[in-house]
């Protein structure tokens, strides 16, 4: 499988996290933090479940789901909830790294951004209003496209883990 460098170097350093943890690498999960950066996209456990399986087709639910959770945990994804009910998994290259996004209400199209503006304004806003760390930040702009490639589809009703 030929895996371009960002995602190689990601499960890199997610084994070396891991390890310090005595938890050992296994090609499973290697498969599965590498179809996931690959992949980059705001994915569910169920459709990252079948991009798996494509390299190893008995892996389990349980273990893409178990990996997951260690990914969040150690800060290269967050858990997202775009308003259906539906968890999906966010990569982040690094820990310290943020993004916000933008969802259509109809077609379901999310948009990430990171405007450096609104950035600037909450670090004003953690020392204005008193003396505050920065834990977790979500800013979810729901919208509608104004466009004609806006196509309502059925909301997906994915099973709820968080
Ligand atoms: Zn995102
Ligand atoms: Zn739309």
């Amino acid at each position: 499988m030929s895996v371009p460098a960002d995602s190689a170097a990601v499960v890199r350093r997610f084994n070396e996290r891991i390890a310090e943890r005595g938890l050992k690498s296994t090609r499973q999960r290697d498969v599965i933090v590498e179809t996931f950066f690959r992949l980059d996209r705001h994915i569910s456990v169920e459709e990252l479940l079948e991009a798996v399986r494509v390299d190893v087709p008995r892996i389990g639910f349980a273990t893409v789901y178990r990996t997951m959770k260690l990914l969040v945990e150690y800060g290269f994804a967050d858990a997202r909830r775009f308003g259906d009910g539906q968890t999906r998994f966010d990569p982040k290259l690094r820990p310290d790294e943020q993004h916000d996004h933008l969802i259509c209400v109809e077609c379901r199209r999310v948009v990430e951004f990171n405007d450096p503006a609104i950035e600037a304004r909450i670090a004003a806003l953690t020392t204005e209003l008193g003396a505050f760390a920065l834990k977790r930040r979500v800013i979810e702009l729901y919208v509608r496209c104004t466009n004609e490639s806006c196509e309502r589809r059925p909301a997906a009703h994915g099973e709820d883990i968080e």
